[in-house]
């Protein structure tokens, strides 16, 4: 027998109408490219989005159409997110920090219709113009005084001239809940780029179960400054989340050095970052040199890589701050587990509890999780069984955009890592599958050996790759930058290392750089690495 309940529709134009009605005065703050600080509330940016939906009926966009955006993290990124989506049409993020071969292959596979840019990334959408024919026009996200004088893109239009005239009120159409909403291209660092289209129903439901008190715990108190950009996997879900909640948000734009994040902070009193582990190591170093404590930051959400152990501590000590500790991924929309602040943390002592920070927590609800062996039979929960992490849920994928085949094995998506999940609940990630370094049939984890080694004074970051070894197939070499704040060289990294790792998992090598490879989505690109080093212990 099925319930009498309504089959209410969960769409994104939904969260920004109930937004209006319970905080219409929400701000949303931008630190614009041009340097400016921008402000406005919830209420003036829907109407600009409803402008927008006018005027994107006026171009001759239909339900299904793909809009792609190239934008940074600032209001009129936002009344994309809206407006495309809310109108049926689909908003497309696209990455500018892809090759632009990369960029190239995703409008035409896309088929983007028009394309949506913040000023400084037109050179590299005119580097491409000449191969994405199906691109019909480009707007450029700025005012009239703010548009170039000669760019060879056809049909060039001023984002602000677009909306100008349009009148702010609109009906949004009632779609279905399962209609496309967005679409986001994994960062392909093997083969081509693939893409993830999300539904108006998984991109709400995610932000919804992303955001509850055991998750994120966003409500109309937080103040929320996303470092994570806006042109990767919706950042993170934030954006409907303000909406949905009612907490401010404050975007930084291109700003995002650790003096500029900190003083956007101070300003706007921020209550809850969110970003790579990357940003934080600069937003630490310049709070450290200049002896500032973030006062008004409660949780800083980090994920995408892991976060070191020396991170979270300092986080605690010096500003006061808890390190919420997520993982996820694209293909998940992409929160799958948060390390949040719980009952079996309280009363217990602080580096006990860094311990327990440093894995990636607990699954939250809205997202199942299992590890599996090669064979797909699903492993115990004891904390030392580790295999590949499957998971499932109403925020994960279940095929790459235009493809015919299922990305699930018997209904659960294999996210390419490799994990243990402890008895109560906590998954630690070992590595990426392709990642491990396979040592004399032992497994050795390059996250653990990055993240002790960054604990060291010396060190500001470090890469850990499998190289090829005569006797034990594969042995770990480091990379290090160091920060020139302690001295450290080999014999300092590897003493400290002694007391935190296994004696046979110190690498064979460490070697000094004065930068490592980062990918698209800031990730430690360790192909090349590996490629190029891949017989240095062989001679
Ligand atoms: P995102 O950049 O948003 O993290 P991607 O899809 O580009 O999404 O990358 C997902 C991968 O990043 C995961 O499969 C995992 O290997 C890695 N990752 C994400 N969060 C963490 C984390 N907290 N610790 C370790 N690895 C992580």
């Amino acid at each position: 027998m099925l319930g009498n309940m309504m089959q209410d529709q969960l769409l994104i134009s939904g969260i920004l109408e109930h937004a209006i009605q319970t905080n219409p005065n929400t701000e949303i703050v931008s630190h614009t490219i041009e340097g400016s600080i921008h402000r406005y509330s919830i209420l003036e940016s829907s109407k600009r989005a409803k402008k927008l939906a006018n005027a994107l009926k006026k171009l001759g966009i239909k339900e299904g159409d793909i809009l792609g955006t190239m934008a940074l993290n600032g209001y009129r990124h936002y009344e994309l997110y809206f407006g495309i989506s809310g109108t049926g049409s689909i908003l497309h993020t696209l990455n500018p920090r892809l090759f632009p071969e990369q960029v190239e292959y995703i409008v035409n596979h896309a088929e983007d219709k028009f394309l949506f840019i913040d000023l400084p990334f037109l050179p590299l959408i005119e580097s491409v113009s000449d191969n994405i024919q199906n691109v019909e026009g480009f707007i450029i996200l700025c005012d009239k005084e703010s548009m170039p004088s000669d760019s060879k893109l056809k049909n060039l239009m001023c984002y602000e001239e677009l909306i100008d005239n349009e009148s702010d009120e609109f009906q949004w159409p009632e779609l279905d809940e399962n209609t496309a909403s967005s679409l986001c291209y994994t960062s392909g660092t093997t083969g081509n780029p693939k893409g993830v289209l999300y539904s108006h129903r998984s991109t709400i439901l995610h932000a919804w179960y992303a955001c509850a008190a055991n998750a994120m715990n966003v409500s109309s108190t937080t103040v929320i400054l996303p470092v994570v950009p806006m042109f990767h996997v919706n950042a993170w879900g934030i954006p409907y989340a303000v909406a949905m909640f009612g907490a401010k948000l404050v975007l930084p734009g291109p700003h995002t050095s650790g003096e500029a994040i900190t003083k956007l902070v101070q300003s706007e009193k921020v209550t809850n970052l969110m970003g790579v582990p990357t940003v934080w190591l600069d937003l630490l170093n310049y709070t450290r040199e200049n002896n500032i404590s973030l006062d008004t930051v409660n949780s800083v959400l980090v994920g995408g890589s892991a976060a070191p152990r020396a991170m979270i501590k300092e986080f605690q000590e010096k500003h006061d701050a808890f390190l919420l500790h997520g993982w996820g991924m694209t293909e998940m929309s992409p929160l799958g587990t948060l390390n949040a602040y719980n009952s079996d943390m309280q009363g217990m002592d602080l580096e006990e509890r860094y311990d327990i920070q440093t894995s990636q927590g607990k699954a939250i609800y809205g997202c199942q999780i299992k590890i599996v062996d090669d064979e797909g039979k699903t492993l115990p929960n004891d904390g030392e069984s580790f295999g590949r992490l499957m998971v499932k849920g109403a925020g994960i994928i279940e095929r790459y955009f235009k493809s015919d085949e299922t990305a699930l094995e018997n209904g659960w998506f294999d996210t390419g890592d490799v994990s243990t999940i402890s008895i109560d609940g906590y998954m630690r990630i070992v590595d990426r599958s392709k990642d491990v370094i396979k040592t004399g049939g032992e497994w050795i984890s390059s996250i653990d050996l990055e993240n002790s080694a960054v604990g060291h004074p010396g060190v500001s970051e470090a890469c850990v790759v499998g190289v090829l070894h005569p006797k034990w197939d594969e042995r770990p070499i480091m990379f290090v930058v160091k920060n020139n704040q302690e001295d450290c060289d080999k014999g300092s990294i590897i003493e400290y290392l002694s007391d935190k790792v296994a004696k046979w998992w110190l690498p064979d090598d460490i070697i000094f750089v004065d930068e490592l490879p980062h990918g698209a989505t800031g990730k430690l690109l360790k192909t090349g690495l590996r490629e190029e080093y891949k017989n240095h212990l062989m001679k």
